[in-house]
């Protein structure tokens, strides 16, 4: 290793930083020879959004979560809704720093106005995790809930702490071949052991967008439902409508018919089975 070279741990792509240098999620970086969360408390994006919006189906419905973002991701998906804030750097975004003691105040103020708790979202929220940790720490002593959407891309034995400390999950299962992770830059096996450990202490809905030519046959769909069942038959499925977006716009939206067929292929082996974007 290089002097003052520093090997982030958090994912599988066990970026070697150089002292200052900033990894490819675009969040953590080494300052000072300590690998550290550069976008910790930066947020991009705050509303109070309906708990549906997330995806969550059977996680307080009805409710409002206050829903914060940052900046960076891990994956690189060309079809990201979130581009603006996933694949930015910190002086590409506008961001304000919001503490986890603040950020959980105003969450307790929007109590009246049908507020649970707190969301991270918008980008992936676990390069982040000392945020998530430190502010899901205060919700808990206020009795607020709180909400992860991720795409599980982390190693567990970094991030073991914050299982304990979220009440829900919505993952992102974006396909269940590991080619199809690998193209998008992360790993099938990492997503199944985050789906996993989330189950034990959480409740967990999934996600999988249907992009065409991609990951939309009946076989791979029955893979996946299948392994989900053997995890826990309760956990929610979304299977949602791709939409042309950012640098894939090389193919249409998948078809209501196919993503229908999929759900319905899916709802053989789970009890939660929802379409969306259709
Ligand atoms: S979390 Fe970021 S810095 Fe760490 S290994 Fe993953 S991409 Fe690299």
């Amino acid at each position: 290793m290089v002097m003052g070279e520093r090997i982030c741990n958090l994912c599988m792509h066990r970026c070697r930083l150089n002292d200052g240098q900033t990894g490819r999620c675009r969040a953590r970086k080494n300052a000072d020879g300590k690998v550290i969360c550069g976008n910790y408390g930066k947020i991009t994006s705050l509303a109070l959004d309906p708990i549906e919006k997330k995806p969550l189906r059977k996680f307080f419905p009805g409710s409002r979560i206050l829903s914060v973002g940052s900046y960076g991701c891990n994956l690189s998906c060309p079809f990201c809704q979130n581009h603006e804030i996933s694949m930015k750097r910190e002086e590409e975004v506008q961001s304000v720093y919001i503490s986890p003691q603040a950020l959980c105040e105003r969450a307790l103020q929007m109590v009246p106005y049908g507020n649970i708790g707190v969301a991270f979202t918008y980008n992936e929220p676990m390069i982040g995790y000392e945020y998530v940790r430190d502010t899901a720490r205060c919700c808990r002593e206020e009795g607020l809930k709180t909400a992860v959407v991720t795409n599980g891309s982390v190693f567990l034995e970094e991030t073991e702490e914050i299982f304990p400390l979220i009440d829900a999950w919505n993952i992102d299962l974006k396909g269940f071949t590991k080619q199809y992770y690998r193209k998008l830059g992360g790993s099938l096996e990492i997503v199944k052991e985050f789906i996993c450990r989330a189950n034990e202490y959480g409740h967990v809905e999934l996600t999988t967008l249907i992009v065409p030519g991609e990951n939309d046959k009946e076989e791979e769909m029955r893979a996946m439902a299948s392994w989900i069942a053997s995890v826990d038959p309760e956990i929610v499925l979304h299977v949602t409508r791709f939409f042309p977006n950012w640098n894939m716009q090389d193919r249409g939206p998948t078809s209501v018919e196919q993503v229908y067929h999929l759900a319905e292929t899916a709802g053989r082996y789970l009890e939660n089975v929802y379409t969306g974007n259709c």
